[in-house]
């Protein structure tokens, strides 16, 4: 069965859907921190499974190092982190989002005050290809 995720942005302009969801966690990387304020908590999905079904004209892509990241610019919400073959969606924006955080990404350069308080698992960087 396939699963479908709906997302919206803060101000509810920007919609989406995701189907099958591969799994969500944290990367802790000094980019996701400035993007977001602290850690990203994304899920990981195929850019084929990922469609905008509103707003998709305010979407706005800020070229940073490794991923794209993509928001919505009318609010400011983060949407996703453009991977490549795959999608990093801002986990927040997916209210029937049940996966549990499966790993922690980039974990060497955490913010001193976040404690990791589950018991996912932890890369320093990324995880081994
Ligand atoms: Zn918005
Ligand atoms: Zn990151």
């Amino acid at each position: 069965m396939t699963e479908t995720l709906k997302g919206a942005c803060l101000c509810g302009r920007v919609q989406y859907e995701v189907q099958d969801p591969d799994s969500l966690g944290y990367c802790h990387c000094t980019r996701c921190q400035r993007w977001t304020g602290s850690s990203l908590a994304g899920v990981v999905v195929a850019k084929e499974s990922f469609r905008f079904t509103s707003g998709e004209d305010l979407v706005t892509r800020y070229e940073s190092e490794f991923a794209p990241r993509n928001f919505c610019s009318n609010c400011g919400s983060s949407l996703y982190d453009d991977l490549g073959e795959q999608y990093f969606v801002a986990a927040g924006l997916m209210r029937e989002l049940a996966l549990k955080p499966s790993f922690h990404l980039q974990v060497a350069y955490k913010a001193n005050w976040h404690e990791i308080g589950d018991d996912a698992t932890q890369f320093a960087e990324n995880p081994p290809a």
